[in-house]
């Protein structure tokens, strides 16, 4: 069923001429440019002594900001953001700027402890803030360093990082720390609201998120109902199609890779519940944290074995959407272990390349992969981003998509950093950057109907963009 809807969308966008192998006369003059582009960015960092490849994204991002390129890959048009978490999807200053403008909003500041670590916000009515907490507006009155010493809290700087420390503990440390903020209602909506103009802004169309379902609270109401936040972010995405009437968001279920089977059937049980009520918003399930130190894929066999029979029990489909092989060694067997007939696309699959035979069953599924490069790099899976697995997949005709991942956290927003480093270190020319759009729109979980009509609007987009960016 999934195959022939690919087949007759591909049918669809060849009529478009988006698939179509042959450039345009003007994409071969912008292909041209782009490539005179990378010529003269690699140019100039030999010159000032940059390590384009190996740097971290900090020291990169400046460089990548004077870049000509990065502004003309700014204004391309992104198609789908498929690959993202909800605790880091907006600017992490942007974060730290509204959540400043709460009085009752909480810095702690004392040592960490099982409940609390330093530098997490949170939200207390006037007089309820436990021990240890300052409000936040003091603290950054408090000298004009204060905002920089929160953001480096905020933010996951590979600069920063010992070897001896452990990365993903240190990561998953900044989602802590805005973990109780952003379940506060009034804060939620304006976290979304900026994270989507963020993207909007960089000419991302359809975003979906890996949504992990927190304990929504304000004034009035200490734990509001999984219904509430849908219906504020579909409100929120409402707002945005007054003025953007093409932008579409799908959220994928997540539960965690630390929590046992029965905990995990009973979150999957829930997303089925969500996703009759609202088939226009949840799109499928995935299960998140780090690969390797919690339970794998094969771990939760039982509780896949039973999707098929609740999908025939609420009369809707739970296609899955797997984290699997993030990880830089065979021990890793995620991937061979994900259950393919239930399985559309595959987060970060960076060992595929070490199991051919599972990578020829990614491609017979019709998978895509979704790569993060900056993530990727950041979380210490790729050392030189010449060497990222994703130039293998392409090589072996493995469907990809380009993705942010924890924008947030590693401090910036939009997609255009992604593709930057993808079009400098994989040798990129505009006829795959086109694909990797293409693929992020043909492969997103929005409906056949939805597809057609995203897929028109980039395809005219794009016309728009490659017109522009020639004159
Ligand atoms: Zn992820």
């Amino acid at each position: 069923m999934f195959k022939s809807t690919i087949t007759t969308l591909v049918g669809f966008i060849f009529s478009c001429s988006l698939y179509a192998q042959e450039l345009t006369p003007k994409e071969t003059q912008l292909d041209k440019r782009l490539s005179a582009l990378r010529n003269e960015l690699l140019v100039k960092a030999d010159q000032i002594k940059l390590s384009i490849y190996n740097s971290t994204f900090t020291q990169l991002k400046p460089f990548i900001e004077s870049s000509a390129l990065y502004k003309l890959l700014q204004s391309m048009p992104k198609g789908g953001l498929l690959h993202c978490h909800n605790g880091a999807i907006a600017n992490p200053s942007w974060v730290i700027s509204a959540a400043a403008s709460y009085k009752n909003c909480y810095l702690y500041t004392g040592n960490d402890e099982k409940e609390f670590i330093y530098g997490q916000l949170a939200v207390f009515t006037k007089g309820h803030a436990p021990t240890g907490f300052v409000p936040l507006q003091q603290y950054l009155q408090h000298d004009k360093k204060s905002a920089d010493s929160l953001l480096k809290l905020l933010t996951l700087n590979r600069h920063d990082l010992s070897d001896y420390m452990d990365t993903w503990v240190e990561f998953e440390k900044r989602f802590k720390r805005i973990g109780n903020l952003a379940n506060y209602r009034p804060f939620f909506k304006e976290y979304y609201q900026e994270a989507f103009n963020e993207l909007l802004k960089d000419n991302v169309q359809h975003v979906e998120i890996r949504y992990g379902f927190g304990q929504l609270f304000d004034e009035n109401n200490d734990n509001y109902p999984a219904d509430t936040a849908i219906s504020d972010l579909k409100a929120i995405v409402a707002g945005i199609q007054r003025t953007h009437p093409d932008f579409t968001l799908k959220l994928i279920y997540s539960s965690f890779k630390f929590l046992d089977t029965t905990a995990v059937a009973k979150a999957l049980s829930e997303a089925f519940q969500l996703k009759q009520k609202y088939p226009e918003l949840i799109t499928g399930f995935d299960l998140v944290a780090d690969e390797a130190t919690n339970h794998t894929v094969g771990y939760y066999t039982p509780v896949w074995n039973s999707i098929h029979t609740q999908e025939k029990r609420y009369g809707i489909a739970m296609p899955l959407y797997l984290h699997a092989g993030e990880s830089s060694t065979i021990a890793n067997t995620n991937l061979q272990e994900v259950p393919f007939q239930l399985n559309k696309r595959i987060g970060h699959g960076l060992n595929l390349v070490y199991f051919p035979e599972t990578m020829q069953q990614v491609k017979t599924a019709h998978n895509l992969v979704e790569v993060s490069p900056i993530s990727n790099q950041e979380l210490g899976y790729v050392s030189d981003l010449r060497n990222h697995p994703a130039r293998v997949l392409l090589a072996n005709g493995v469907l990809i998509s380009i993705n942010s991942d924890d924008p947030g956290v590693y401090g910036y927003n939009g997609l255009s950093y992604d593709f930057w480093i993808a079009f400098m270190a994989w040798d990129l020319d505009l006829r795959t950057l086109k694909k990797l759009i293409t693929n992020s729109l043909l492969y997103a979980s929005l409906t056949e109907e939805e597809k057609k009509r995203a897929l028109l609007h980039f395809y005219n987009e794009w016309n728009r963009f490659v017109e522009a960016a020639n004159r």
